[in-house]
């Protein structure tokens, strides 16, 4: 168990300040309920001390101006530094939010890779191009968009921090993150690193809080761009903000992602890649594939496989290594979860298994993996996010029908086909619309572009395109002779 931690302080222009505001938000493990750390509640005063800091430090130029490379090598050196410490941060991870230790291990390495994807792309993508147009030559210059307002959800978050920091900094961009306020505490390293590195003040702020912290900055006029990741009504929120200030956005929100099982599946295969795709994380996924279309031919086959599948998970103490499922991230959130299932069964779906708390772990936030049968697309359990281990199985005569009810959703962020065919897998994934698509497997790929259309979001976080949405594009349109200079 980790010990409490309390970050008194913010990072603001390179410094740790007391914040002015006096609030506090307590940290609470979900897993044993009792607070672990305490950190700011960050006011309008402090965010706007970090903005203001961000910009000051943009118009300076001392970090904008620099190479990518340079940039680049500042940031290997953070990302360097983490590396001892993953441990801990792991440790605080499993603390913050219930994810398995053994999960830990795995994933927040992983981070560090992606973090260095980005810093490679911005090093071998040059910032400038001639083109050769009917108006004579002009050069396409990428400029970095200015001060970014950084905002993460708690599922995953210290791989979301280096996922939303790394590419933005490289850009030449100036940042302020804010953290979910129930996982503010690994973050903290990021900014150590970041800071003994010597990534020059103001560059980067890290500020904790809640919504209100969130709204501060994303309505702060000094703000260039808000990469927001987080629920979609959040997201309306602040794309009403960005419609009025023409704030670039970008939005990774929610989904509702079906996974189509074809009728030539293999069962095992397909088994892995739900076991991954539908209850990783204990179902707090966005990309999650919460609902399952399944034929009709082969129903009770595959709804026996899902249900073994859903009950082979253990779940419990996410720091016992035995533990393959943790808890959800708080109680108002089970609470949540555990509402929907009642949902469910008063829409007349089937609990083919779960549907409840685990016996004997009434205390920490823990609902069992849930299987729903017996439903309709046009349910709750169907269309609304439920960001919990709770699958709805859904029944298809052909193809054709499977698609129309994958599209059948307000979101598009991911969807998967499992099929022995190549071709007919091709014919599905072209299809479907959504930002995402797997093949036989859940696979969250940080090297290609990853996001949503509908109301999944707007915008792509991660492959090279995540670099690239942290600049803006310049038209310069040469006279004889300044092409050698834009080259
Ligand atoms: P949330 O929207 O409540 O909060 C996300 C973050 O935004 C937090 O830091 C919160 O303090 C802040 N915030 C909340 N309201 C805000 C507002 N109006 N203005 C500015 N900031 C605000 O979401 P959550 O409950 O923390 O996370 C779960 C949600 O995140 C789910 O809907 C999930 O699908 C989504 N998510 C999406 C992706 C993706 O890549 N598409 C990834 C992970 C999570």
């Amino acid at each position: 168990m980790t010990q409490m931690t309390t970050g008194d302080q913010l990072l603001i222009d390179g410094e740790w300040r007391t914040p002015a505001s006096s609030a506090r938000i307590s940290v609470v493990s979900p897993s044993t309920e009792e607070v672990i750390g305490e950190v700011p509640d960050a006011g309008t005063q402090d965010v706007d001390a970090a903005v203001l800091a961000a910009r000051q430090s943009f118009t300076r130029g001392s970090w904008r101006d620099r190479s990518p490379e340079e940039r680049a090598d500042v940031l290997e050196a953070a990302l360097a530094a983490l590396e001892p410490r993953l441990g801990e941060i792991g440790g605080l991870v499993t603390s913050e939010m219930g994810l398995p230790t053994t999960i830990a291990g795995m994933q927040i390495p992983a981070a560090l890779g992606a973090g260095r994807f980005f810093l490679d792309v911005a090093r071998k993508n040059p910032l400038s191009e001639v083109r050769q147009t009917m108006y004579g030559p002009a050069a396409v210059v990428r400029e970095p968009v200015g001060v970014v307002a950084a905002i993460a959800p708690w599922n995953g978050p210290f791989n979301m921090a280096i996922g939303k920091i790394i590419p933005a900094l490289v850009a030449g961009c100036s940042v302020v993150y804010k953290p979910a306020p129930e996982t503010p505490l690994d973050g903290f390293h990021i900014a150590e690193a970041l800071t003994g590195a010597g990534l020059p003040p103001g560059v980067f702020n890290y500020i904790t809080g809640g919504a209100d912290t969130g709204r501060a900055l994303v309505t702060h006029p000094e703000v260039d761009k808000v990469s927001f990741t987080g629920s979609t009504a959040a997201g309306r929120e602040i794309g009403r903000e960005g419609g009025a200030s023409f704030k670039r956005l970008q939005l990774e929100l929610g989904g509702k992602s079906a996974a189509i099982v074809l009728d030539d599946a293999d069962i095992p295969t397909t088994m892995a890649g739900l076991a991954v795709g539908s209850f990783f994380n204990t179902g707090q996924v966005c990309a999650a594939f919460s609902r399952v279309l399944v034929p009709r031919t082969r129903f009770d086959e595959v709804v026996g496989a899902l249900v073994a599948t859903a009950e082979s998970f253990v779940v419990g103490d996410p720091f016992d290594p035995s533990t393959t499922m943790g808890p959800l991230v708080s109680r108002r959130h089970q609470e949540r979860v555990l509402g929907y299932i009642g949902i469910g069964r008063s829409e007349g779906a089937t609990v083919a298994t779960g549907g409840g708390v685990p016996e004997g772990l009434e205390k920490g936030c823990y609902v069992q993996p849930t299987v729903f049968t017996d439903a309709t697309n046009a349910m709750r359990i169907a269309r609304e996010e439920i960001f919990g281990p709770v699958v709805t199985v859904l029944a298809y005569d052909t193809v054709d029908e499977a698609v129309t009810i994958a599209n059948d959703s307000d979101y598009g962020l991911h969807g998967a086909v499992f099929t022995a065919d190549p071709q007919r897998a091709a014919d599905v994934a072209r299809r479907v619309r959504t930002g995402t698509f797997s093949v036989n497997s859940f696979t969250y790929n940080t090297e290609a572009p990853f996001g949503g259309v509908k109301c999944s979001g707007v915008g792509r976080d991660t492959g090279a395109e995540a670099v690239a949405s942290y600049y803006e594009l310049k038209t310069v349109n040469l006279t004889p002779g300044m092409e050698p200079l834009f080259s």
